[in-house]
């Protein structure tokens, strides 16, 4: 059977609840689009649009109003350019203004974070655009491997002295690295390592209604990521039957709020 290219969400995916693996990956059901998603993809393209930001206008002086200012700028416009995803949530008007100023509040966080390290840089750094340009990651970058057949995409690499460390932007509730999370960033590790041939020194996740949690990467990371890959492809290249892919029962088949999305068609209990 052919080898499927994975990523780390499918292999979490798969996981988490094999059947729902195939449902997502090989029927291909359509999954049903969710607030959170909608709101990861908002913060994502902010963060995108603030890094790329013009600084005509911005100094040494003024940087700290005019970053939290243009973050909030950008925040709006990406907000409005996904109404009508936002729409289709059906969400009440009490809900939906929770969740916008929840994650306009987890930006102004994430800058302030930001300001911070501008601040430290400038003290090395002539001005604010050197500044700028030393803190400001490399962000969206893709990685695909043709041996491992898995891809994936970066959030964030970042050159610290002669360190690199891989980041991903997380608009999770609760500001935890749980199994699923390490599991991405030891995929990501090993993407990273393949293209540049070695691993990054650490990774993390900036939660941005938290801050930023950093893992060193050890053999245990990378060696749990390469057992991971090697579960899902050795049981996909194996079967394609949806009999063969268990239903793994949990609190994510149903919870208060909502259920998986192939609760109806799954049938699990
Ligand atoms: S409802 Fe539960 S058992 Fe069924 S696919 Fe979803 S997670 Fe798996």
């Amino acid at each position: 059977m052919v080898k499927r290219v994975q990523s780390p969400s499918s292999i979490n995916t798969f996981l988490q609840c094999p059947r729902k693996y195939y449902y997502q990956y090989i029927e291909k059901l359509p999954t049903s689009p969710n607030i959170n998603l909608v709101r990861g993809n908002i913060a994502h393209s902010t963060l995108e649009y603030f890094f790329k930001q013009d600084l005509a206008g911005i100094d040494e002086i003024n940087y700290k109003e005019e970053f939290i200012r243009e973050i909030q700028r950008i925040f709006f416009t990406q907000w409005g350019k996904y109404r009508d995803a936002l729409k289709v949530l059906g969400l009440s008007t009490k809900d939906l203004k929770f969740y916008f100023e929840e994650t306009l509040m987890m930006l102004v966080n994430w800058c302030n974070y930001f300001i911070e390290e501008i601040t430290l840089m400038l003290e090395k750094k002539e001005n604010i655009v050197d500044a700028f340009n030393s803190v400001k990651p490399l962000t969206e970058q893709e990685f695909q491997s043709e041996t491992m057949f898995v891809r994936g995409f970066i959030d964030a690499i970042k050159y610290v002295g002669d360190e690199v460390h891989i980041l991903d932007y997380k608009t999770n509730a609760v500001p935890e690295i749980k199994e699923s999370i390490r599991l991405q960033l030891g995929i990501y590790s090993l993407l990273y390592n393949e293209k540049h041939g070695k691993y990054p020194n650490k990774v993390g996740v900036f939660f941005l209604k938290d801050k930023l949690h950093m893992l060193i990467v050890d053999e245990e990371l990378v060696e749990n990521a390469k057992q991971a890959i090697h579960i899902v492809h050795e049981h996909t290249t194996m079967f394609d039957k949806k009999e063969d892919y268990e239903k793994k029962t949990s609190p994510l088949c149903k919870w208060k709020s909502g259920q998986c999305d192939f609760y109806d068609v799954c049938k699990p209990y």
